[in-house]
């Protein structure tokens, strides 16, 4: 009797602002199910923003050579360039990054 009532004392004495386990972690799936979701959308916009240099770069007429980050290979970058085509090196396989890409480009339209 005297061990239930030390009990109920302090569930009484929890905070107001307690949150049962089981809700914190759904509440930090929820989160971590957002943060998903707004890295997707950045993603998003970049290949956008990628196209939309490389229309820029086609408006200007220019031709760079891209070289890749992980082996150096060459990569030719104009106004015909497809997004899909300089996501992986041709040469090593790699992935190249949209968000690398994308600044190289700037620098020259800029
Ligand atoms: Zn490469």
């Amino acid at each position: 009797m005297q061990r239930l009532r030390e009990e109920l004392r302090q569930l009484h004495d929890k905070p107001a602002d307690f949150t049962p386990p089981e809700i914190k972690a759904r509440e930090l799936e929820a989160q971590t199910a957002a943060e998903e979701k707004a890295k997707v959308r950045k993603k998003a916009i970049m290949v956008v923003d990628l196209n939309k240099l490389i229309e820029q770069l086609s408006a200007r007429g220019f031709t760079l050579t891209y070289n890749c980050s992980h082996c150096g290979a060459p990569l030719r970058i104009d106004g015909k360039t497809k997004v899909d085509t300089v996501k992986v090196c041709p040469n090593c396989g790699s992935g190249i990054e949209a968000i690398d890409l994308a600044k190289f480009i700037e620098s020259y339209l800029s």
